[in-house]
């Protein structure tokens, strides 16, 4: 069991080691990196949503949406971004929210790092449970 404090956004602890522990193996296996590091990212910052403007969350669920659910796959999504948003999304809150504790089904803290096929289900995994819960 991992000791230390709780994320008070996502509820993992350490998440931010844990998901620098991911990238490190995505870095490491190119393969990996291609499949799933889009989704990463995209999952990490849909738990941790205090600093990001509603504008860009809501342009991370319906990414996530198309990547899960109509199998986007990364250069599709370079194109897609390019042609919906041309980079005119407001990224970040001038003032972060307040960290609003959400229950999650699963979280960083559920991922397996020790082999990368079990990592890149566990991803798809992770992914498809924060579609169902936001919904
Ligand atoms: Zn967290």
């Amino acid at each position: 069991m991992v000791e230390g404090p709780v994320c008070p956004e996502c509820g993992a602890i350490l998440c931010r080691d844990k998901f620098e522990s991911m990238l490190a193996l995505e870095f490491q296996y190119p393969m990996v990196f291609g499949a799933v590091h889009h989704v990463t990212v995209i999952c990490y910052n849909l738990q941790h949503p205090a600093a990001f403007s509603e504008e860009a969350l809501a342009w991370m669920r319906s990414t996530l949406r198309a990547i899960i659910e109509e199998g986007l796959t990364p250069s599709e999504l370079r194109k897609w971004s390019q042609k919906n948003f041309r980079g005119h999304v407001k990224v970040l809150r001038k003032v972060p929210d307040k960290p609003r504790s959400s229950e999650w089904s699963m979280t960083m803290a559920d991922v397996h790092i020790d082999d990368p096929e079990t990592y890149v289900n566990d991803v798809m995994e992770w992914a498809k449970s924060i579609l169902q819960d936001i919904r």
